[in-house]
């Protein structure tokens, strides 16, 4: 295995006013090689800093990037750092230094006293061309190690990279990183962890992350492969291990969305859908017609949000929002009921509740939220207890109905 290190250098980097892009574009373009960027280092604009991290870089990757304090403004610290790392002097460039001439008057200026010293390198640099600016990058061998020196703007740097360093790269290493996202909803993270961590323990090549949100948490699984089919093959085996473990909560993978999901099985039953939403005001409606080609299943969307339009709309009998409460299992099981009936639909997915932050009591909680989804006379309810914030709740609600529909239309598939 390969291992890099990038080093930012700018006091404005520290300081958090500019944000470090340049070491996330490096270790995204250095992964799709194979190399694996292990550390990630911020320096100012400090010469014995400078080279500190550079002489630790180097003690420990294969790699090292450099980025920024090329400038005059910034009185060259990262040239003089690796003059003194190398103990060579600056060379002078008469041809870089026409070219700099050139291309600022192609700009009608004169050069600037402070840019000719973009035509000086370190003696031991191989220049790299900057075909976006005037400062060149610098290569400099160490042994087997490598570092590269970029200048800070972004543009630069990108250039640079894509058109001198990868292509010197490119061959280093057969590693090839493999990945893949497996999506699941209404499991917390520390409880799928309890799952699944096991199946990981003799996979030492297989890196799991866990990327929580509100509505699911994401697992990425990355193998640094040699073989690319096997690799493949390994992650393959590994999701469907996952989806063994975790089959409730596991909807779909990388660039599987829930209601395009729910929308496929659907497809497959050939069955269409309603909803009718209170708390979630269409927002499962809205999420089911996001995925393109959803008039093949989706029928219709009834928001009732008050009691009046309840009775009127969905035929929820008065007495039970009378006595139960919109908030209710029989007043879901009333609104599924009436969706179905009046949008002709297969299944329905029926939501209420709290949504908060205010309207909560205590027999009916902000976040207590009633989600139901079947077909005629095949109905769930389940009641979910979410949180304080109403947005959230909401969004939690729709993943969770949307989860609750695709388990059902499993079901039925599978019978
Ligand atoms: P210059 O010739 O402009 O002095 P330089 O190589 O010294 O170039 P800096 O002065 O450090 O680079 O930065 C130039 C610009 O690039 C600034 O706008 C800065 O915010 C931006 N920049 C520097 N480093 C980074 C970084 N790591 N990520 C994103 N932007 C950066």
């Amino acid at each position: 295995m390969i291992f890099a290190e990038t080093i930012g250098i700018g006091d404005e980097l520290l300081s958090g006013l500019t944000l470090n892009t340049n070491s996330v574009f490096i270790a995204q373009e250095l992964e799709a090689l194979g190399i694996m960027t292990r550390w990630q280092t911020t320096v100012g604009d400090d010469l014995d800093d400078i080279r500190d991290a550079l002489d630790r870089a180097l003690s420990r990757a294969d790699v090292v990037t450099l980025t920024g304090g090329l400038g005059p403004t910034h009185d060259d610290m990262t040239k003089k750092a690796l003059c003194n790392y190398f103990h060579v002097d600056l060379k002078f460039y008469p041809e870089i230094l026409e070219k700099i001439k050139k291309r600022f008057e192609r700009r009608g200026y004169k050069l600037p006293k402070i840019n000719e010293n973009q035509a000086e390198y370190p003696a031991n640099a191989e220049l790299l061309h900057n075909s976006a600016g005037s400062a060149q990058g610098m290569a400099f061998q160490v042994g087997e190690k490598v570092v590269y020196s970029m200048p800070g703007v972004p543009r630069e740097m990108r250039a640079i990279m894509l058109e001198e360093i990868i292509p010197r790269l490119k061959d280093r290493t057969s590693t090839r990183v493999l990945r893949v996202r497996v999506h699941t909803t209404g499991v917390p993270e520390s409880r799928l962890y309890e799952s699944i961590h096991h199946i990981f323990r003799d996979k030492p090549d297989l890196k799991v992350a866990y990327l929580p949100k509100h509505t699911g948490v994401t697992i990425r699984l990355s193998l640094f492969a040699e073989d690319a089919k096997a690799g493949r093959s390994e992650l393959d085996a590994t999701v469907n291990q996952l989806r063994q473990l975790l089959p409730k909560a596991i909807y779909g993978v990388n660039e599987d969305t829930l209601p395009a999901v729910v929308g496929e099985l659907l497809r497959q039953l050939n069955a269409k859908v309603t909803t009718a939403e209170s708390c979630t005001g269409g927002l499962i409606a809205n999420m089911l017609t996001d995925v393109s080609g959803s008039s093949d299943y989706f029928e219709a969307g009834y928001v009732t949000y008050a009691n009046r339009v309840k009775h009127g709309v969905l035929d929820v009998p008065l007495e039970v929002l009378e006595s139960e409460g919109a908030v209710s299992e029989a007043t879901v099981k009333a609104m599924l009921s009436g969706a179905l009936s009046i949008s002709g639909a297969d299944y329905a997915v029926a939501v209420s509740g709290i949504a908060g932050p205010t309207g909560g009591t205590e027999d009916k909680p902000v976040g207590m939220v009633y989600i139901g989804v079947g077909r005629k006379d095949d109905f769930t309810v389940k009641r979910f207890q979410f949180g304080q914030d109403r947005v959230m709740n909401k969004e939690m609600t729709a993943m969770a109905a949307l989860n609750l529909l695709r388990l059902k239309l499993l079901a039925d598939a599978t019978q």
